[in-house]
């Protein structure tokens, strides 16, 4: 069954390792394999949803919640209070490749808007 897992439950499952900056018992975050700045982690919930639009408020508001709240608690446990962004690619079109809700938060270089 282990095939139809998405590559972030794998990592929740550590049948793939990662750098694992944070777990509690909803969440998960861990290093991108291929940072965009000096800090760069994906915060996941560990339910395997596929994307945020994909959500549901009834099921979803408390976990898309700590997912927000902590994604800040981690950026400023690793020094980035107050200086950081967070992303959430929704769909292939937006660029999602994993098909399992992430929050990227970037942070250590300048950030500028609109992205490229
Ligand atoms: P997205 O394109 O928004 O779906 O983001 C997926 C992210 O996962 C990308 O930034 C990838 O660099 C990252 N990624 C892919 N494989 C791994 C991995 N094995 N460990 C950590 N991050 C990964």
């Amino acid at each position: 069954m282990s095939d139809s897992k998405t590559l972030f439950e794998k990592i929740i499952s550590r049948e793939v390792p990662a750098d694992i900056v944070y777990e509690d018992d909803e969440i998960i975050s861990f290093r991108d394999i291929n940072p965009q700045a000096p800090f760069h982690i994906l915060v996941c919930p560990k339910e395997p949803i596929t994307m945020l639009s994909k959500s549901s408020p009834k099921l979803h508001h408390k976990v898309l919640g700590n997912l927000l709240i902590k994604s800040a608690e981690i950026a400023a446990k690793e020094g980035y209070k107050d200086k950081f962004r967070i992303v959430i690619n929704n769909g292939a079109e937006a660029g999602q490749s994993v098909f399992h809700l992430h929050i990227h938060v970037i942070a250590g270089r300048r950030l500028d808007w609109p992205p490229g």
